[in-house]
């Protein structure tokens, strides 16, 4: 059994925690934390071990009555690789630790991309990073993980002229209660193009892509507004059943009567998927067409788990624990993307039970 450890218990951390344990080939060594808040709480109710974080807090720990497993440096030793879920920036102060106890580590996108050897979507390039004998490794951000994922096979079925995609992001995630905006349209950055092009590029190097970034006050999912221009022909019924066959890609069909972030999170919730997570890409289904080689569509992307599967993916990727193929579906069965929940709406297809 792999042992995986995860530094930082946040949003992502908790998840990918959360995932760990689900996964047949990996043990959750345990959870740093900087201080002893709700989620060390749960943390501790999960049994899963806690270590303090910053060793000079320890006491707070003891203070709260939560007991802990050791310091983050125990933690680093105990495991094979560790995921930094810490917020941006801290996860490449923490590099040197790894390094120091020739630990592999997988980073977030919040970290600059020079922070690892190379950046991570498992759809795009999980062989490759397995193959590159990669140690330090970035899982991108959610967004570039929502635009990678619909791109590759995007990509591969048509090729890709030009990318043109408007992000309107949330202004913080739910928990995030110091962000905003809270009455405002922003652009952000004002200037063209946002970060998330580049990020693209550091897993599709010669992608022709520009991408606007907007925040709106939402704290549910972001938004994308798509347009790729082809390098062939298509028809939007077939790049529609090309989107369908990605496991980790959402087809919304028309009848679900889902208008929004809030329907999605609700369907999810209803569906009994963990904090209402979407781990998929939400695509509208009616939104996809095509006009001569321009395709348009919108997705949603929840930005608190779409970065969750790739994460136990890149843990495979990095120590040789599975091929891609194997890892994906692993992955995908235990945390429960079945497809089932997409695709039992197509009238072609056989009703079946919702997964919980
Ligand atoms: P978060 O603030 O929710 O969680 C980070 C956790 O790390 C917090 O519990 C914080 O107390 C803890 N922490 C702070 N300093 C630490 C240290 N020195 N050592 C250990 N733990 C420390 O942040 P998050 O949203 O989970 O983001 C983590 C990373 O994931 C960032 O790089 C972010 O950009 C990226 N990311 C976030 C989202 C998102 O929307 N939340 C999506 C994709 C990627």
């Amino acid at each position: 059994m792999l042992q995986v450890g995860v530094n930082g218990y946040g949003t992502i951390g908790k998840r990918v925690a959360d995932a760990i344990v689900t996964q047949p080939d990996m043990e959750l060594t345990g959870v740093a934390k900087t201080s002893p808040n709700y989620e060390a709480q749960i943390a501790v109710e999960r049994n899963y071990p806690l270590y303090a974080a910053i060793p000079e807090k320890k006491d707070q720990f003891a203070a709260a009555g939560i007991e802990i497993a050791g310091e983050v440096e125990e933690l680093v030793e105990q495991s094979d690789i560790m995921v930094d879920t810490t917020p941006s920036g801290i996860g490449a102060q923490n590099k040197e630790l790894y390094e120091a106890h020739d630990t592999p580590a997988l980073y977030q996108g919040g970290e600059d991309a020079d922070v690892a050897e190379t950046s991570f979507v498992a759809r795009a390039n999980y062989e490759e990073v397995a193959e590159s004998g990669a140690e330090h490794v970035r899982v991108v951000s959610c967004n570039t993980t929502g635009l990678s994922r619909l791109t590759a096979p995007i990509r591969e079925e048509y090729g890709i002229e030009k990318v043109r995609a408007t992000l309107v992001r949330r202004g913080g995630d739910p928990g995030q209660t110091g962000r905003g905006p809270i009455n405002d349209t922003i652009p952000d950055p004002v200037t063209i193009p946002s970060h998330h092009g580049p990020d693209v590029n550091t897993i599709f190097p010669d992608l022709d892509i520009d991408t606007l970034g907007m925040k709106v006050p939402a704290t549910l999912m972001h938004t994308h507004s798509i347009n790729m221009t082809l390098e062939s022909e298509a028809d939007a019924e077939e790049v529609r059943e090309l989107l369908e066959d990605e496991s980790r890609l959402f087809v919304l069909s028309e009848y679900l009567e889902i208008d929004g972030a809030g329907k999605l999170k609700e369907f999810a919730m209803d569906a009994g998927r963990p904090r209402g997570d979407w781990w998929e890409n939400c695509i509208w289904g009616e939104s996809i067409t095509v006009e001569g080689r321009d395709l348009y569509l919108f997705q949603a992307i929840h930005q608190e788990s779409d970065v969750v599967p790739e994460n136990i993916d890149a843990i495979r990727a990095v120590t040789g624990l599975a091929d891609y193929e194997e890892s994906v579906a692993t992955t995908n069965e235990t945390l429960g993307i079945d497809g089932r929940l997409g695709h039992t709406d197509r009238p072609d297809r056989e009703p079946q039970p919702i997964s919980r």
